[in-house]
């Protein structure tokens, strides 16, 4: 049978529950590793966020009638890999924290590429609800990226003075 939009909805829906969960473990990491007190912060508190993300997709899994389920996400896995290696290999470099900038920025470039797609799902769908709950995420997403952007400026500037 050949498959429809609502089967690719939920094939990206469980890979971005997956991808999340795993956000979820290793931004104590991220935390732990940055240097200036700012990019700890930002971790962290994209940490209890991400929790927030989590809870609300088990919602979108509500609104479609099933039980959460995650799916193997690679992509995730591959973006989280390098940015340990990141913390391996720079670890003792003043440029660590350029390097978790960075990092950080890959995992929420990938969330926003995800939720975007599946809000326009969600709304050629006429699933409202669905597209409004995802739209909330992508919203506290875009927010994280964009205080990652100017925490690596700002840090850029100490540097440069
Ligand atoms: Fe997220
Ligand atoms: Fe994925
Ligand atoms: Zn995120």
């Amino acid at each position: 049978m050949q498959k429809t939009l609502n089967d690719l909805f939920l094939e990206q829906l469980k890979d971005i529950y997956f991808a999340e969960k795993q956000i979820y473990k290793t931004l104590p990491k991220m935390a732990k590793a940055a240097k200036i007190s700012q990019l700890k912060e930002a971790f962290t508190t994209h940490r209890e966020q991400t929790q927030g993300h989590i809870a609300r997709l088990e919602e979108v899994f509500e609104t479609i009638g099933r039980g959460p389920q995650a799916k193997t996400c690679e992509a995730i896995k591959g973006i989280i890999s390098e940015g340990e290696e990141t913390i391996d290999d720079f670890g003792e470099s003043e440029v660590l924290d350029a390097g978790l900038v960075a990092a950080g920025q890959a995992v929420e470039h990938y969330e926003m590429a995800r939720y975007g797609a599946l809000i326009a799902w969600a709304k050629q769908m006429n699933m409202p609800d669905a597209a409004a709950l995802l739209n909330e995420t992508l919203q506290e997403e875009i927010k994280a990226d964009q205080l990652l952007t100017q925490i690596g400026a700002s840090n850029d500037n100490k540097k440069a003075a």
